[in-house]
C-alpha cells in the first residue's frame, strides 16, 4: 500500500485519523508539534506517542522533506536564496531575508508561474506545477531547522514563485498549519499573501477563518497599463472592490503593492490616479522600485522620481512605504525568482 503524505493532511484529517485509531484527541496536537515545531523526520522519534501508534503511523504515512539543490548569499549577507528540488525533479526557490534583526521567509506557492507578467522574472520561465501543501510547509521547516534559533519569531511572505490564489487548496492547508498553535503559531501580522488580485479567490478567503495579511499587486492606474504589465490581471475596479470587501470583512487594512517602473507607471498622473483610487479606503500603499535583471524590458526610476511619485499619496493614504528590496545582486529580490540552477 502506498504511504500517504501526512504533511498534505489538514488538522481535521489528522484528528480524524487519531480518532479512527482509537486515540484521544490530543494525539493530533502531539503529532503536529512533532512535525512542525520539532521538525521530526520519522514517526519512531515521536517519543510521547504509544509505540503501537508510532508503528501504525509509520506503516501508513510518510514524512517528506525538501532536497536542497543550490543556495547563494547576497554580498551584504542580508539575503540568501535557496533552490529546492522536489521528488519529481521540479525546481523552486525560497529566500531568507534579514532586516533590523527580524527574519522573513519568502516562500513559493507554485513551481514557475503561468501568468507571464513582464515585470517579473518568474513569469519568463513558464509554469511547471502547483506546489503541494507539504512543499510549501517544508520551505518554512527547512529554515526553521537550519537557520533560525528554536524560539525565534519570524515572518512568512507568499511572494516567491507563483500566484498563491491559483493554488488555493494547498495555500489554505499550509496557512492552517502556519496559524495553528501546534504548528508554526504565526498570526495575521506575521504572514502576508501577495497576489495579482483574483477577486473570486479574495472573496472566498475573506469568508474563512485563516489568519494572514493580504497584499494586492496593483502596479498600474489604468487597465490598459495593468494588462500590459500583467496580461492575466483583472480590471482595477473589480480587483480593488474585492480588496475592500476583504478589508471590511476582516476589519483590517490591505496593502496595495505598486512596482514603480521608469516611464511606464511612474508619472505624476499615475501618482494622482493612485491617490484617487485608494483615498479614504483601508489600504496601505507599498511602492517597490523595479528590480532589474539581465535582459529585462523595464528600468528602475530615479530616486527623485520615486520621491515625486510619493508626494500626492501622503495626504490621502493611511500609510505609504517604499520597499527597499534586498538581494537583487543574487536575483532574490521581488520579482526576480526563477527556479533555475
Ligand atoms: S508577478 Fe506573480 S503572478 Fe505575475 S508572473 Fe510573477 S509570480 Fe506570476
Amino acid at each position: 500500500m502506498e504511504k500517504l503524505n501526512i504533511k498534505n493532511l489538514s488538522i481535521r484529517e489528522i484528528s480524524a485519523i487519531a480518532e479512527e485509531l482509537g486515540e484521544k484527541r490530543h494525539r493530533a496536537a502531539q503529532i503536529l508539534k512533532w512535525l512542525y515545531q520539532k521538525g521530526c523526520d520519522g514517526f519512531f522519534e515521536m517519543t510521547n506517542l504509544p509505540s503501537s501508534l508510532r508503528l501504525v503511523l509509520d506503516g501508513r504515512f510518510e514524512i517528506t522533506s525538501l532536497r536542497l539543490a543550490d543556495s547563494v548569499r547576497s554580498h551584504d549577507d542580508a539575503s540568501q536564496k535557496f533552490l529546492f528540488e522536489s521528488d519529481d525533479g521540479v525546481l523552486f526557490e525560497a529566500v531568507l531575508m534579514e532586516a533590523r534583526g527580524r527574519r522573513t521567509i519568502c516562500v513559493s506557492s507554485q513551481a514557475g508561474c503561468a501568468l507571464g507578467c513582464t515585470l517579473c522574472r518568474t513569469g519568463e520561465g513558464g509554469f511547471e506545477r502547483d506546489l503541494r501543501s507539504d512543499e510549501i510547509l517544508n520551505q518554512i521547516l527547512f529554515f526553521k531547522k537550519n537557520y533560525l534559533p528554536p524560539r525565534e519569531r519570524f515572518n512568512v511572505v507568499f511572494m516567491g514563485m507563483g500566484e498563491p490564489l491559483l493554488n488555493l487548496d494547498s495555500l489554505a492547508k499550509a496557512l492552517e498549519i502556519i496559524n495553528s498553535n501546534d504548528g508554526f503559531a504565526l498570526g495575521e501580522k506575521r504572514i502576508t499573501v501577495s497576489t495579482i488580485g483574483i477577486p473570486p479567490a479574495i472573496r472566498e478567503l475573506a469568508s474563512r477563518t485563516l489568519k494572514f495579511s493580504l497584499a494586492i499587486s496593483l502596479n498600474a492606474t489604468t487597465d490598459e497599463t495593468r494588462r500590459r504589465l500583467m496580461p492575466a490581471a483583472r480590471d482595477i475596479d473589480d480587483t480593488l472592490a474585492a480588496a475592500l470587501e476583504f478589508a471590511r470583512a476582516r476589519r483590517t487594512r490591505v496593502t496595495i503593492e505598486y512596482v514603480l517602473i521608469a516611464d511606464v507607471n511612474d508619472s505624476p498622473e499615475d501618482a494622482r490616479r493612485l491617490a484617487a483610487l485608494t483615498a479614504g479606503k483601508p489600504f496601505k500603499i507599498n511602492l517597490i522600485p523595479f528590480n532589474e535583471w539581465d535582459g529585462c524590458p523595464h528600468r528602475r526610476p530615479s530616486e527623485e522620481r520615486i520621491e515625486r511619485f510619493m508626494a500626492p499619496l501622503l495626504p490621502t493614504a493611511p500609510a505609504v512605504t517604499v520597499r527597499r528590496s534586498q538581494g537583487s545582486d543574487i536575483c532574490a529580490a521581488c520579482g526576480q525568482l526563477r527556479g533555475r540552477r
